[in-house]
């Protein structure tokens, strides 16, 4: 689990941990720069630099061409595949994270296949770290139309009752506050373009079936499904659709950390899933791009459950 970093006003992070692979502080930096432009949101002179596309290469099937994209959490598991994938499939792709090592490598990735990202650190669970991303998103690549908000956390299996305040309000503030913060400040973006939008919440298998050991994970994400199916409700007219996907179990870090603190507890579940294997975090990012497509236009307050049929069982 990330440690919780100080994030000041402009977006300076000062982390905990050990905080970065990159010896380039710049590439770190996740708003101000030494170029101002950059965080300009209005089209500049260069009309190049607030392309999202492709243009070297345009690929006219594309499905994201000229669209941005946001994907928080996007330094690892689920939040990378989208993240590659997006910009494979044509958007500008604003990644963030904590972890400014993993969200530098995404990037690295993106650009690797052709695409254009840029890593944001942020802390989703600082509203004031939110609003900067939104913004510097804006900046970089003129305007946002996707946001796959999948940051989360989870904490090592434990009884109800041996549940402590403590991490019941960091899984809270982690995976559900943070949710409601971004869709917040993407909303207000997207409603001052004026030109619809497409948000997509990582929930969880376990906002269906609860995930044994982890009340207040279910909780968390029980609410995600909440936040997204009243936005859905709220915002349909004005072009804003919003869904949500459910992971069953996929093999990430997340998962990784989880089988090292309760292996017996996660090989029982592995040999109850659909062909006894973890989903791969690939299999998510499709679900999550094709939500946010014009392909998916005629699908809003949506749940989808991506976890091999593991449900049915
Ligand atoms: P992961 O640990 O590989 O990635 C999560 C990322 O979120 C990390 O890079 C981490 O640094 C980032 N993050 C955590 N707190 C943050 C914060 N406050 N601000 C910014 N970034 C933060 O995990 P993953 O498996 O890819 O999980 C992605 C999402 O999918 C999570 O919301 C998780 O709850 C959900 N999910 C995962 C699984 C699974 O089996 N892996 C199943 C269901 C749901």
């Amino acid at each position: 689990m990330p440690s919780r970093p100080t994030l000041c006003r402009h977006g300076d992070i000062i982390s905990k941990r050990a905080p970065t692979r990159d010896a380039n502080p710049k590439k770190n930096n996740p708003t101000r720069d030494a170029n101002p432009q950059k965080n300009n949101p209005t089209r500049d002179a260069n009309p190049q630099k607030n392309n999202p596309t492709r243009d070297a290469n345009p690929q006219k099937d594309d499905p994201m061409r000229g669209k941005v994209a946001l994907v928080t959490g996007g330094g690892s598991g689920i939040g990378r595949a989208a993240a590659v994938l997006f910009a494979h499939r044509g958007a500008g792709v604003a990644v963030a994270d904590l972890d400014l090592g993993g969200g530098a490598e995404t990037v690295a990735m993106i650009e690797a296949g052709g695409g254009r990202g840029r890593f944001f650190a942020t802390d989703v669970t600082d509203e004031a770290g939110v609003e900067e991303l939104v913004a510097a998103t804006v900046g970089e690549f003129g305007k946002l139309d996707c946001a796959f908000n999948n940051a989360g956390i989870t904490h090592p299996s434990r009884p109800f009752h041996e549940l402590t305040l403590d991490q019941w309000n960091e899984m809270i503030v982690v995976n559900l506050t943070s949710v409601f913060l971004c869709m917040k400040h993407e909303i207000i973006q997207m409603l001052a373009q004026g030109d619809g939008g497409a948000i997509v919440n990582t929930a969880s298998g376990a906002a269906i079936v609860p995930a044994p050991g982890q009340p207040h994970y279910t909780a968390a994400k029980r609410g995600v499904l909440g936040l997204t199916t009243h936005a859905a409700d709220e915002l349909n007219n004005q072009g804003i659709r919003v869904n949500s996907v459910c992971p069953g179990m996929i093999d990430t870090p997340m998962v990784a950390s989880w089988r090292e603190s309760s292996p017996e507890m996660a090989e029982a579940v592995i040999q109850h899933m659909p062909g006894r294997r973890l989903g791969q975090p690939e299999e998510v990012a499709e679900a999550a791009v094709w939500l946010c497509s014009d392909e998916a236009r005629w699908v809003s307050g949506n749940t989808m459950v991506v976890d091999g049929g593991m449900i049915c069982r």
